[in-house]
């Protein structure tokens, strides 16, 4: 049975009828540009071939019925009774969408909805983007409402803010929505304008391995807001919008300017790292994919050292993968656990991995998932 066609079962079997279509959304992993995108700056996130994929069918009469392959039970809730705070649990997020559908003034009513995802969750992939723009997709289309992927990736941001309550930046949606096939998004999160930069690993007889590491620190979220804070207030203090309005080259004398040795970490973090994806998107289009691995490298580096979001777990993972001969390697996502990833050669993938599994075993960790991030498509309709 293809993806396609167990999403479209589930549906069947759960609600008796055949949906009207399904859509699928994918994951993502960040090559580089990791906590920028709150702070105006780039990222540049490839999608993953593991997908949210949801069989929808429009229902007028304005209720909204979910459920989730991992879900007991089918979610009910009323259209027009939507409001922040009022959906509990998994259900919040494909609910959110429709509720951020109405607040931004589309005309849209409820659905049945059937959610299979094989997006690892809380892997720092992105689950609840994919999820959150494979559900705006069905609604955009179902709806007519006629939105690019853009203006879905922004609805799904707001949704995922202010009626799950999570402040994320727009990344993982703009990946999730406006990725293509064999290429990177290079992203400019201030004005939203981006190029697709081709990535063919295969063909340079490279791997990018993911290696999920299952675990997820729990002061993951405290964290998040603690940072999020601190850039605002080194560019407040800097006398500028964003840190992303800090080049490179003026970094030094802005440090001098900062009282806190802790604000001084973090703009190094962002106004480096700023610098690092525009290398990194150099280097690929002047075909030089290998020497991004020094790069990803340098980049969790400073997501250790200076914005001290790492772990454990993803520094071992680092460490062990570039002591087997990996190309570089960086943890990737929010951090406190999560996902890192590791360029390497393709003859040397398998053992990396291995050694890395070895290594988790060794302090008796559980061992880590891995797998080869193959960039693929953005948000669209299978059937
Ligand atoms: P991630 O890094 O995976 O996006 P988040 O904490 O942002 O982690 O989102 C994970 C949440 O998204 C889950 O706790 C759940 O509420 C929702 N979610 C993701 N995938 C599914 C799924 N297949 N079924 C139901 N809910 C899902
Ligand atoms: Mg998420």
């Amino acid at each position: 049975m293809t993806q396609l066609e167990a999403v479209s079962k589930g549906f069947t079997t759960l609600y008796g009828t055949d949906p009207d279509g399904v859509w699928q959304s994918p994951g993502r992993v960040n090559l580089i540009g990791e906590h920028t995108d709150y702070n105006d700056g780039f990222v540049l996130p490839l999608a993953l071939p593991h997908a949210a994929r949801v069989a929808v069918s429009r229902r007028d009469d304005g209720i909204l019925r979910l459920h989730s392959s991992w879900a007991d039970r089918v979610a009910e809730v009323v259209v027009a009774d939507l409001a922040p705070g009022s959906v509990q649990g998994w259900a919040a997020y494909p609910a959110a969408v429709v509720w951020a559908l109405r607040e931004a003034g589309h005309a849209v009513a409820g659905g049945d909805v059937h959610l299979d995802s094989d997006v690892p969750v809380g892997a720092g992939l992105s689950s609840s983007a994919a999820l959150e723009c494979a559900v705006a997709l069905a609604w955009n289309d179902l709806y007519g409402l006629g939105l690019t992927h853009q203006q879905i990736a922004l609805l799904a941001q707001r949704a995922e803010n202010d009626f799950v309550g999570v402040p994320c930046g727009v990344m993982d949606q703009m990946a999730s929505s406006c990725c293509v096939e064999g290429a990177a998004l290079f992203l400019d999160t201030r004005d939203l304008s981006s190029r697709q930069v081709p990535l063919d690993l295969a063909a340079e007889g490279l791997v990018l391995l993911v290696v999920d590491t299952q675990v997820k620190h729990d002061l993951a979220d405290g964290a998040y807001a603690e940072r999020r804070a601190g850039c605002e207030r080194a560019a407040g203090l800097l006398g500028l919008p964003a840190l992303r309005d800090l080049p490179l080259s003026g970094l030094d004398a802005a440090l001098a300017q900062l009282p806190e040795p802790g604000l001084r970490a973090l703009t190094r973090h962002v106004v480096t790292e700023n610098a690092r994806v525009e290398e990194v998107v150099a280097l690929l289009d002047a075909g030089r994919t290998r020497q991004i691995g020094p790069v990803l490298t340098a980049g969790h580096a400073s997501l250790r050292d200076d914005f001290a979001v790492s772990c454990a777990e993803t520094d071992l993972v680092v460490a062990t993968a570039n002591a087997a001969g990996a190309l570089g390697a960086r943890m990737t996502g929010g951090g406190f656990g999560g996902s890192v990833i590791v360029l390497a050669e393709q003859a040397d993938a398998d053992r990396i991995a291995a050694e890395v599994a070895d290594a988790f075993v060794e302090q008796g960790w559980q061992r880590p998932r891995s797998f080869a991030a193959v960039p693929s498509a953005g948000a669209r309709r299978l059937a």
